[in-house]
């Protein structure tokens, strides 16, 4: 069976849980997580980045420090995963979902403005499967309408758009580790913070409301309890198990892109026909392989497609239901101007086997059954 994901493992991690175990030190904040947390600032150039327990904290953590409040309005795909939304309606904002553009299943920039209100306080991208939104489009409303933009870069680490890396643009970057996704550390993400007036409170909400990181650095004397917070950092084994493979990010990254580019060139043939498509990355964008996925003509080919590969020991998923559909969506959110892509693609979309150790000739072998199964329905 060739399975759908397998969670990324380079070897040298149990060495690092074993360290981080011997120094006595396993809680938040220690070594591996410092490491961490320069290892990303360095590689995207923010200005902080603050690990955290997972990409759905870091929605949460942003959405606080934006101070949405009940009865803010907040734009974003429905074409996305539950956290995208969960994090803000959390803080009892109204989600407007917008439809997406049918190349990169990313939010259509040309719609953001007609869904503005004076309700509106952010603005939230996802760079779907690492390929990244319009972001000077979409920069350029926020900075009009004094909007924040929290980016939902769950997908989207070691990719670029125009040369800079994706989490940088808006106010706020949030990242996964999940087991997931190209980097990890079995549960965990990190927020990626632009400007330095907001480091201080998200170090404060992240431990508790308390200014406890000021007092590890010597800044104060004792730490007390200052603002509202939770507790939004993982431990240093969770680090641990992630740092192995940041050391190792460029091998693993060119890894994936090899595969996604066997897959795409093997596929190209029946995209080429007119029977199936294949992602878009447009000019100015470098993914980070993060996923190969490919659009049959409807949901039923896609249902057979999907049985096709299972008989042949293949796992291909689909995600997502757009959420403007689902119950939560209904009650939380409300879809602004028509779908005319996010149903209709998202039932069309299946994604391959793509994991760092997936060899080349099982991506040949997973390409041969789907053009089998497109020679039997000519
Ligand atoms: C994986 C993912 C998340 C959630 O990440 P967690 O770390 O599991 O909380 C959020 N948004 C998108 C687009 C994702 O792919």
């Amino acid at each position: 069976m060739i399975n759908f994901n397998v969670p990324p493992f380079t070897g040298k991690e149990l060495d690092y849980i074993r360290e981080a175990v011997e120094r006595q030190k396993i809680c938040g904040d220690g070594i591996f997580t410092k490491k961490c947390n320069e290892w990303l600032e360095q590689k995207t150039g923010t200005t902080k980045c603050l690990l955290t327990t997972s990409c759905t904290h870091a929605i949460e953590l942003a959405a606080l420090l934006c101070e949405i409040k009940p009865g803010d309005e907040v734009i974003m795909p429905s074409f996305t995963f539950v956290s995208t939304a969960d994090a803000f309606v959390l803080r009892g904002a109204t989600i407007v979902f917008i439809d997406i553009r049918p190349d990169t299943m990313n939010m259509d920039e040309n719609l953001i403005e007609e869904a503005i209100t004076d309700k509106t306080k952010a603005i939230v991208p996802v760079h779907y499967a690492g390929v990244a939104c319009e972001m000077d489009k979409i920069m350029e409303i926020a900075n009009k309408y004094n909007l924040f933009v929290v980016e939902d870069a769950a997908q989207g680490i070691m990719s670029t758009y125009k040369g800079k890396p994706l989490g940088t643009f808006g106010e706020f970057g949030c990242l996964s580790f999940h087991e997931t996704k190209n980097y990890s550390m079995g549960e965990g993400g990190a927020i990626l913070i632009r400007d330095e007036q907001y480091i201080e409170p998200a170090e404060i909400i992240r431990e508790k409301g308390t200014d406890r990181s000021k007092f590890f650095r010597g800044q104060v004397d004792k730490y007390t309890w200052v603002n509202f917070g939770s507790s939004y950092l993982p431990s240093d084994m969770n680090a641990a198990y992630l740092y192995a493979q940041l050391e190792l990010a460029e091998e693993i990254n060119q890894s994936r892109i090899t595969i996604w580019n066997r897959y795409y060139k093997n596929l190209n043939k029946l995209a080429e026909k007119g029977q199936i498509e294949l992602p878009v990355v447009p000019d100015g964008c470098v993914h980070n392989g993060h996923m190969f996925y490919m659009k049959a003509k409807d949901i039923s080919e896609r249902t057979e497609l999907i049985n096709y590969l299972k008989t042949n020991e293949i796992l291909s998923v689909f995600h997502y239901i757009p959420l403007h559909s689902a119950t939560a969506g209904k009650k939380f959110g409300r879809f602004h101007g028509t779908d005319r892509y996010t149903t209709k693609e998202s039932e069309r979309l299946t994604r391959l086997p793509l994991y760092y150790g997936l060899t080349l000739e099982q991506a040949d072998y997973i390409s041969d059954k789907i053009i089998e199964f497109y020679q039997t329905r000519i």
